[in-house]
C-alpha cells in the first residue's frame, strides 16, 4: 500500500508575532516572544492535525529519528538539521530563512524526511545523511521523492568569490552569477546535482526567493534593512495516518 504524503511550507502571514517577526514566526530561536511563537506552533498543529517536530537546527548533517509519536508541545530536537520518521500522523519540520528547506518522501517505503540545507549545511552533506537515514528506514533512494523549497536564489545571493569556490568545490553546480554580475550561489541548483548523484527519484522545487518573495522571511533582506533578527518560516511534511 502506497502512504499518502503531505507537504506545507508556511509563510509570514496568520500569526502572533509583532515587529520584525511578524507575524507567523515559528523559530524559538530568534528572540521573538515565546508566547507567540507558542501560539503560531499551536495553530500550525491544529490546522495540520498532526502533532509537529522542531530541530535546533545548528547547520550540521546529525539525522534525528523519530520512533515515537511526540507530546504537541514538545521541546525542540537538540543539534540536528535533518529529521525523519516511518510512524504516519508525525509532522517534520524544518525552518529557514533563506536557508533551504528541503523535503523528501518515499511514498512506496512510508517514510518521510525533512533537511535544513543552508550554504555551510548543505556542503557538508546534510542531503546525504537524511537520504542514508531514511534508507535505514527502509526507503530506496529512486523512490524517493524531493521538493527544494522557497530560498534566496542565486541571483540575489552575492557572496565572495573564494566562498563560491569553496562551496562549488563541496557542492558543485552551486557557483553562479548574481544579477549584479558578481560572483553567487544558487544552492538549489547544487543540491538538485547532489540528490541526482544519490539517485533519488524524482526533484522539484518551489521556485520562490525568499529575498524577493515579502509574504517570506529572509534573513538577508532583513539585514540589509536593519531588521534582522527576524523570523522563520516552516517546510513540513507527514504521513497521512488516512
Ligand atoms: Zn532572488
Amino acid at each position: 500500500m502506497t502512504a499518502r504524503v503531505r507537504r506545507v511550507v508556511t509563510t509570514r502571514a496568520g500569526g502572533r508575532s509583532r515587529g520584525h517577526h511578524g507575524t507567523f514566526n515559528l523559530s524559538a530561536g530568534v528572540g521573538d516572544d515565546p508566547a507567540a511563537v507558542a501560539a503560531n506552533r499551536a495553530r500550525a498543529a491544529r490546522e495540520l492535525g498532526v502533532p509537529i517536530v522542531y530541530l535546533q537546527q545548528v547547520h550540521g548533517t546529525r539525522v534525528e529519528v523519530v520512533d515515537a509519536v511526540p507530546a504537541a508541545d514538545g521541546p525542540d530536537r537538540p543539534a540536528a538539521d535533518a529529521v525523519v520518521t516511518a510512524l504516519p500522523g508525525v509532522g517534520l519540520a524544518v525552518l529557514a530563512a533563506d536557508c533551504v528547506p528541503v523535503l523528501l518522501a518515499d511514498r512506496a517505503a512510508g517514510v518521510v524526511g525533512a533537511a535544513h540545507a543552508g550554504r555551510v549545511g548543505a556542503a557538508a552533506g546534510v542531503l546525504p545523511a537524511v537520504v542514508e537515514a531514511m534508507t535505514a528506514l527502509g526507503a530506496r533512494p529512486g523512490g524517493i521523492e524531493v521538493l527544494l523549497g522557497p530560498a534566496v536564489c542565486g541571483r540575489c545571493y552575492e557572496v565572495p568569490a573564494a566562498m563560491c569556490a569553496e562551496v562549488d568545490a563541496a557542492l558543485p553546480g552551486s557557483a553562479t552569477r548574481t544579477r549584479a554580475g558578481t560572483p553567487g550561489l544558487d544552492l538549489r541548483a547544487g543540491l538538485y546535482h547532489q540528490l541526482v548523484d544519490l539517485g533519488v527519484g524524482r526533484v522539484g522545487a518551489d521556485p520562490r526567493c525568499t529575498v524577493e518573495d515579502r509574504d517570506l522571511y529572509s534573513h538577508r533582506r532583513a539585514t540589509a534593512a536593519g531588521t534582522a533578527p527576524t523570523g522563520r518560516q516552516a517546510a513540513i511534511t507527514w504521513l497521512d495516518p488516512g
